[in-house]
């Protein structure tokens, strides 16, 4: 992760993203994000990735489909399974529909999963950013830039409370 730097609170290291398309905050529907803050190493390619699902879909399908609900980006926390930073402290993860595509939730009841998702998916996919789902089938939510950790957690391993002062966001809790 050295290509990163260290991740921080305060994220110096993130520049917005104009998306070429609103988000919905998944918790909060009405609520409406035009632009997120990521890592800016990663700025182009989500910009693409989000172009890509727009030309393939159109809005009013992204918006049927979900795909559109927010879950977060930037979030300074380690991994809920791991004492290791989350990709999301970094910014350079994106959880997608939380409440449909849990952390524990497989294949058979994730909702991006479903055959409709894959071009999605293969969008991320296409610039570098992997899905959770696809590769180690948890935490379909979750897309993230580089190679997906070769992680198992084991089904007994206790999930870590947050630190104190860490905000932890309705949704992204898993990697
Ligand atoms: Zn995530």
């Amino acid at each position: 992760m050295a290509r990163y730097g260290r991740p921080s609170q305060r994220g110096d290291y993130l520049s917005p993203v104009v998306l070429p398309f609103p988000l919905r905050v998944a918790w909060a529907p009405k609520t409406l994000v035009r632009s997120l803050r990521c890592h800016h190493l990663e700025t182009g390619r989500l910009a693409a990735i989000f172009a890509d699902i727009l030309a393939h879909y159109g809005p009013a399908r992204i918006r049927e489909l979900g795909i559109d609900l927010f879950g977060g980006c930037f979030s300074y926390r380690r991994m809920a399974l791991h004492n290791a930073w989350s990709r999301h402290a970094w910014g350079i993860a994106i959880d997608l529909d939380p409440d449909r595509n849990g952390l524990r939730v497989d294949h058979t009841r994730a909702q991006f999963a479903r055959p409709e998702y894959a071009a999605m998916i293969d969008a991320f996919e296409a610039h570098g950013w992997l899905s959770l789902g696809r590769r180690l089938d948890l935490d379909w939510m979750h897309f993230e830039a580089g190679h997906v950790m070769p992680v198992r957690p084991a089904a007994t391993t206790p999930v870590r409370p947050a630190p104190p002062g860490v905000e932890r966001r309705p949704g992204s809790f898993g990697f």
